[in-house]
């Protein structure tokens, strides 16, 4: 048994304490998770679990794993490192996803035969509410009609502190297989910290079988969703007064061009020729340049175009394959724009960096471990409904699903209600989610 420490006075015990402490914290994602965090590692010290923190470089965020071991085997000491120590060179390779990009895709992981332990996995981020009009001030959680309302109640704060909540029960059991909870950084803009995630288990020697991810699915079982592909361009061309065109070199062209060679060929092609699934709500995939930024005067050559696009892929397409073929057009853009240039350039600084570049923000996997997985099996003899229905929001499970782990999602509250101004979780989701964990708890106890 590892050590108890002299509990702690005043930190919260029940589902809906320990929420209403994660509530009055504001982790939007860019703020970072450590409060959060500092506040998972004190309640699961004062119960005598063993916990490992991962610190990033930034100082801002960190991931929590919290063991809970199989009977007869130990949990061993609680650490908190800097993830960079832990992972060394393998530390930060692969935000983003950029890694399956250059072909480096698959995580390193352990057999199937190897895999044992159930991962309860969540994100601790939540996103902003600048812009939104709450009715009750969002980071103080307010009970209204039988629902808590509050930033990350329903995506994923709920999920999170109920399962704290039932922590001295999972260490008290004899459980049959190991249980972990995985508390994570910035899943809300990058899904970075379940990347970094799939390490670290690896440096604890931690495979689990199956995970268990708790967006809000209204305690319902998801077992797919698409891909979620983000990136940006620039072009960089040549600043001119508009009536000495051929002394600049137009960015806004050479990103028009883009434009439209994606819409065409990825998107319009992928829809008329691509896979398609009728179980999704929009069977195809869907994807556009959503935000396009250039030049700046109506007498000045563009010399400069940012696009910002995105697209999300059925699971059965190949997501890297249409990367890749953007990476290509890009690079021939580039091309292109460099034996552009004119002799006599109206601005020779500029003229020094003309070409196209990719930014990629996130290649997000997609989900489907499938109705009959192991996650789903486990869940249904829980008693769970497995819902037919493949959805369009990403989730850090397909980052698990890729590690080896049989993923699905799980988890209290409604997705419709994740982003918006009020932001709520029925109490009785709570309630559902804790008897989902109670049940899990009598299955694996011996
Ligand atoms: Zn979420």
């Amino acid at each position: 048994m590892p050590q108890t420490e002299s509990p702690e006075l005043n930190l919260p015990t029940s589902p809906r304490d320990i929420l209403e402490a994660l509530v009055r914290i504001d982790s939007t994602s860019h703020t970072g998770n450590l409060e959060t965090i500092t506040l998972l590692q004190r309640i699961f010290a004062s119960k005598g679990v063993t916990t490992h923190v991962f610190r990033e470089e930034d100082g801002l965020d960190a991931n929590l794993v919290a063991v809970f071991p199989a009977v007869g085997e130990a949990a061993g000491d609680s650490t908190d490192r800097a993830a960079k120590d832990v992972l060394g060179s393998d530390y930060g390779t692969g935000r983003g996803g950029v890694d399956r990009l250059e072909g480096e895709s698959t995580p390193a992981h352990a057999s199937d035969a190897a895999r044992r332990g159930i991962l309860i996995a969540g994100h601790t981020d939540c996103v902003p509410v600048t812009g939104q009009e709450w009715v009750s001030p969002p980071f103080e959680p307010t009970e209204r009609d039988g629902k808590l309302y509050g930033r990350g109640t329903a995506d994923m704060k709920g999920y999170i502190a109920t399962f704290t909540a039932l922590a001295d029960r999972f260490l008290a059991a004899d459980l049959t297989e190991p249980v972990y909870l995985a508390a994570t950084w910035d899943e809300e803009t990058s899904c970075n910290g379940a990347r970094e995630l799939v390490k670290q288990l690896d440096t604890l020697e931690i495979a689990p079988r199956i995970a268990y991810v708790g967006e809000p699915t209204m305690m319902d079982v998801i077992t797919a969703h698409k891909s979620m592909n983000s990136f940006e361009a620039d072009f960089y061309g040549i600043a001119a007064h508009s009536s000495l065109l051929p002394r600049g070199l137009n960015a806004n062209r050479y990103a028009a061009e883009f434009t439209t060679w994606f819409h065409e060929e990825i998107i319009d092609r992928g829809i008329a020729e691509g896979p398609s699934d009728s179980a999704f709500l929009v069977p195809h995939i869907t994807g556009g340049v959503n935000r396009f930024d250039g030049g700046n005067a109506i007498n000045t050559v563009g010399a400069h175009a940012h696009l910002l696009f995105e697209y999300r892929a059925l699971p059965s397409d190949d997501a890297i394959a249409i990367a890749r073929r953007i990476q290509a057009k890009i690079a021939e853009l580039d091309e292109e724009m460099k034996k552009a240039v004119p002799a006599d350039p109206a601005d020779s600084e500029q003229a020094k960096n003309v070409g196209a570049s990719l930014t990629i923000r996130t290649l997000l996997y997609p989900l489907d471990c499938g109705t009959e997985g192991e996650a789903a099996q486990l869940a249904r003899e829980l008693g769970v409904t497995i819902s037919p229905t493949k959805v369009t929001y990403g989730t850090e499970s397909g980052i698990y699903e890729a590690a080896g782990m049989s993923a699905v999602v799980i988890g209290p509250g409604d997705i419709a209600q994740a982003h918006g101004a009020n932001e709520y979780v029925a109490l009785d989701q709570l309630e559902r989610c804790e008897a989902f964990f109670l049940a899990l708890l009598e299955r694996l106890s011996n």
